[in-house]
């Protein structure tokens, strides 16, 4: 390892909380205790930096932590930070705590935040994806996807037990404002028979056509997944009332997920790479890097500046798009 002057790194979570957040803290915590640096958790995400809410943390402050939802250091969505005065505050805080860098667990707005940051202040930064969204490119994977997945197909099976006793339609809604990486991988892995994602709009029309379609071949149930930014121009009560008045056959009802997509016991490959990535971003300080993000390609773990990180969001898989039309016959 190259030499170095670090002594003391500061971790934050920052913008939507994701299960495996904490695991990434713990493994940043120890992997700092291992290298005989001290460790700072930083609470509220930026806005606990412009407002000096800091700790220092040992190995035994994240006990138990690896299998717990959320976040121990709070998280937050700071206006402030998005001002230089804001951020001149935090740096000077930032300094008096003698930190030397900085961790920052979070999706595409906080590596904005961070990267900004950095190169205001010449101030060494590493990124973490951590958001269940899965938008982040040069990742595979962001912390929290697998475990939101989990947990939403957990709860589809159960609405598929109900719709297949009264022979009923289900309207899912899952997360995803703006990608569909949640919508497309939860309803192949539920066995949806529709889903509707951001990225592709298949139109009202179609949807019909498919619904009848999905009748006559035989199915005693229906579900759709429909992504909280899908195409259609409706949301899932529209989208409803509208199957509703055209397919008077379908007896149809919605269910909204909301927030428990978020939450409980990270997946055991949520807890594997949110501790591989916190060991590697601890090192990846020491070796005098920033301004980078460490992600998952090919199972290894991988660098990406932090600029191309927030590029644009990472691309919907087609393949995937094509398993599920094959498999909704
Ligand atoms: P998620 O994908 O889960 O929503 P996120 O990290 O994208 O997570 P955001 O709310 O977009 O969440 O961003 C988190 C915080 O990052 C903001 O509240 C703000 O403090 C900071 N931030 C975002 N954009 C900027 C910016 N352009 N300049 C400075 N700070 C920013």
């Amino acid at each position: 390892m190259t030499k170095n002057t670090i002594r003391k790194i500061a971790v934050l979570t920052s913008g939507g909380d994701a299960p495996g957040m904490n695991a990434a803290i713990r493994a940043v915590v120890r992997a700092c205790a291992y290298y005989h640096i001290s460790c700072v958790g930083i609470f509220r995400g930026f806005q606990g930096m412009i407002e000096g809410d800091f700790k220092e943390l040992g190995p035994r402050d994240v006990k138990y932590i690896v299998s717990k939802g959320g976040t121990i250091l709070k998280t937050a969505r700071s206006e402030e930070f998005k001002t230089e005065a804001g951020r001149k505050q935090a740096y000077k805080n930032i300094t008096e705590a003698e930190i030397d860098a900085l961790i920052v667990i979070g999706g595409d707005g906080s590596f904005t935040g961070a990267l900004q940051f950095s190169k205001e202040f010449s101030f060494p930064v590493i990124g973490i994806p951590g958001t269940i969204d899965n938008d982040i490119n040069g990742t595979s994977h962001t912390i929290g996807f697998d475990t939101a997945l989990n947990t939403i197909i957990d709860a589809v099976d159960k609405i598929r037990d109900t719709a297949t006793s009264h022979k009923r339609l289900f309207f899912i809604e899952v997360m995803g404002r703006d990608v569909g990486h949640i919508a497309l991988n939860a309803g192949i892995g539920a066995g949806a028979e529709e889903i509707l994602i951001p990225e592709e709009n298949i139109g009202l029309p179609k949807l019909l056509e498919k619904l009848k379609k999905s009748k006559l071949s035989g199915k005693s149930s229906c579900i759709v997944i429909v992504a909280e930014g899908d195409k259609t121009g409706r949301n899932v009560f529209e989208l409803s009332e509208y199957v509703e008045e055209n397919l008077p056959e379908y007896d149809v009802r919605v269910s909204v997920l909301g927030h428990l997509q978020r939450g409980g016991s990270p997946s055991c490959f949520d807890r594997v790479l949110a501790s591989r990535l916190g060991v590697k971003a601890v090192e990846s300080i020491l070796e005098n890097k920033s301004g980078i993000m460490i992600g998952l390609i090919n199972d290894q773990m991988a660098e990406t500046k932090l600029e191309k990180a927030i590029k644009g969001e990472a691309p919907i898989d087609e393949e995937l798009i094509r398993i599920s039309e094959i498999l909704s016959i």
